[in-house]
């Protein structure tokens, strides 16, 4: 894609989604780890429902270290592959409070260390924790990078480095979130709403599916 494109690209988003931000809520960076390890395959809305009962009680290592998986199944149950997630949570905690002082450390390889934590989760933790430039790529990003035409890559690995080659280091963490609300609101997963949607004549998938040259 050529670099005009993506500047297009990036005002329009600037101005579709000026407020975009993590809709994970969160206090302080533990919570912002535990409520990513909570949504995979899970969407932010029942996260926050979730972690709206956990975390007045469950808001830091030393706290959730103390748990058994047998109770804190029932407390997240409602999100899906719980019980490799509690399995995580908690030994997650442990390692935090046996290795890290309780804190959550701001390295990408040290938070990669941690169980269940992937590339996406340490990418959402220190983006949006410590704001450290970062691009994770999710569902959403994936599939609107990929629709319109930022990537044409399959892993969200291989997305992340075009995004990351493609946008300035000080954008990455606002075109995420940017990417995602449009990947809510109007770029869906089935039915994309391209009709209504600004980007449009820089989208490659709608030029190719409308037969117009990108
Ligand atoms: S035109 Fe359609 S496919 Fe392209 S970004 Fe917009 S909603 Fe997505």
């Amino acid at each position: 894609m050529n670099a005009k494109t993506v500047i297009q690209i990036s005002i329009l988003l600037d101005e579709m989604y000026p407020h975009a931000v993590c809709e994970l809520n969160h206090q302080n960076p533990f919570e912002l780890l535990v409520a990513t390890i909570l949504s995979a395959q899970c969407t932010d809305k029942r996260v926050n429902e979730i972690t709206a009962r956990l975390f007045p009680r469950l808001n830091s290592a030393e706290k959730m270290a103390q748990l058994t998986e047998d109770e804190l199944i029932p407390l997240i149950r409602d999100c899906g592959l719980f019980n490799n997630k509690s399995k995580n949570i908690i030994a997650t905690a442990r390692q935090l409070v046996a290795l890290h002082g309780g804190s959550v450390p701001q390295t990408r390889e040290e938070l990669e260390s941690l169980p269940g934590v992937g590339r996406k989760t340490a990418n959402v933790v220190l983006a949006n924790a410590f704001s450290t430039p970062a691009f994770p790529v999710d569902t959403h990003v994936l599939r609107v990078s990929q629709r319109l035409g930022l990537s044409s890559e399959k892993t969200p690995e291989k997305v992340e480095a075009d995004l990351c080659q493609l946008f300035p280091q000080d954008q990455w963490i606002k075109k995420h979130h940017q990417i995602i609300f449009h990947g809510r609101n109007l770029c869906k997963a089935k039915k994309p709403l391209c009709n209504i949607c600004p980007l449009r004549n820089y989208c490659s998938l709608f030029l190719q599916e409308s037969g117009i040259k990108s």
